[in-house]
């Protein structure tokens, strides 16, 4: 029911993504009342997808079962700061509550880069909490990347 616990499931989809050979971050879409409605890993390589991000299937999900384009009171719950490209997703879909936890200085667009949120283009914002359980999606990405070398 706590954002530790959707993180913990965050997490696992990030380990998973990693098994599959995909860049591990995980997300996790919760309804209003805390039940989780969607998990996703990142999938781009096993679709050939470049926006097979975790957080992009995730809201597909969560968007399918409401049988809606928006999700008011909705949370997401990311291991990685998001790109401009799901934080764009993730303002279109309204969510209420963004929990993220490394920062992505490099490709990062909520905190980093492009600052979604803050652009007046940006249609809706939603509260932001960064860093959760940051050290353990660090360590993943870490992994992963060293492994490629
Ligand atoms: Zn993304």
């Amino acid at each position: 029911m706590s954002f530790r616990s959707h993180m913990d499931l965050a997490l696992a989809e990030a380990r998973a993504a990693a098994a599959r050979g995909e860049v591990p971050v995980g997300a996790v879409v919760s309804a209003p009342g805390g039940a989780v409605v969607a998990t996703a890993g990142n999938r781009t390589r096993e679709r050939a997808d470049p926006t097979a991000h975790a957080e992009i299937l995730a809201l597909r999900e969560a968007c399918r079962a409401a049988g809606s384009e928006r999700l008011p009171g909705y949370a997401l719950t990311v291991t990685l700061e998001p790109c401009p490209m799901c934080a764009a997703a993730i303002a279109a879909a309204r969510i209420a509550r963004l929990y993220y936890g490394a920062e992505d200085p490099k490709s990062g667009g909520v905190a980093h880069g492009p600052r979604i949120f803050a652009h007046p283009q940006a249609h809706h914002a939603p509260e932001v909490y960064g860093g959760i359980a940051a050290e353990e999606a660090e360590a993943l990405l870490r992994a992963f990347f060293a492994g490629l070398r």
